[in-house]
């Protein structure tokens, strides 16, 4: 499915998207779906004429396994280089390894299972870092869902990669999805920084792309959103009753 031109989702993925971006120089994937979505990015590649050998590189908008599932194996087979943001991933002195890490994340053991294997990170990619793709690839670092989080900014094309920074439903955005090492205030100063910039389409990390006025329709989100859950300003009172004196 064509985004864009040149910008496709990979169809058929149930969990979470993945895109490719495709141009003479290679192929370059956003994120990489769940363990096992492999084969339909392999089938997709194969649709539009181009052989594993094609992928030059794998960008990660973070290391959470809902994203990088099959990474590994599509890396091995083609050559291709996984970039992540340093924050997003562990490294070890010792034998120069450096992996994928998130908070939360069970013992990456090295074992060949899913989610407790360990992903290598070859590249380390940082904000303000422009990728040699598409006319260039900008690199923001947006912490917030993770303290490596990413966006990815195609400025000469209108499209932003959201990873799960932003979700969408085609025609709006979604509020922000907290999980295990989430940072509300990171969170926030990162979304008010993406609707900072200028683009059209977002490709977001679950759901539909939002194909027009996609700067409009975040600052509306923005508009409307409630930071504080009211859970939260409930259990800072409490604290303030019980800690107090
Ligand atoms: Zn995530
Ligand atoms: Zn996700």
């Amino acid at each position: 499915m064509e985004v864009r031109p040149g910008i496709h989702q990979i169809p058929g993925l149930r969990w979470s998207n993945a895109f490719l971006l495709v141009e003479d120089a290679g192929l370059t994937l956003i994120d990489g779906g769940v363990p096992g979505d492999g084969t339909k990015i392999l089938r997709y590649m194969n649709r539009l004429g181009h052989g594993i050998e094609d992928l030059r590189r794998i960008v990660l908008t973070h290391s959470h396994p809902d994203h990088s599932g099959p990474v590994k194996e599509l890396s091995r087979l083609s050559g291709a280089t996984i970039s992540v943001h340093r924050n997003d991933t562990r490294y070890r002195r010792k034998t120069g390894e450096r992996w994928l890490y998130y908070p939360g994340q069970p013992p990456a053991l090295g074992w060949n299972v899913p989610f407790l294997r360990r992903i290598p990170a070859h590249e380390i990619i940082e904000d303000g870092q422009v990728l040699p793709v598409m006319g260039g690839l900008h690199v923001l670092h947006t912490p917030g869902h993770t303290p490596g989080s990413v966006c990815l900014h195609l400025p000469e094309h209108g499209v932003l990669f959201t990873g799960d920074m932003l979700l969408a439903n085609g025609h709006r955005f979604h509020r922000p999805v907290y999980f295990p090492g989430t940072n509300l205030g990171h969170y926030r100063a990162s979304v008010e920084r993406l609707a900072g910039l200028s683009f059209e389409t977002a490709c977001v990390g679950h759901g539909k792309p939002l194909l027009d006025q996609g700067t409009e329709r975040l600052r509306e989100m923005l508009d409307n959103y409630l930071w504080v859950s009211p859970r939260w300003t409930e259990f800072k009172r409490w604290a303030r009753f019980l800690f107090h004196r």
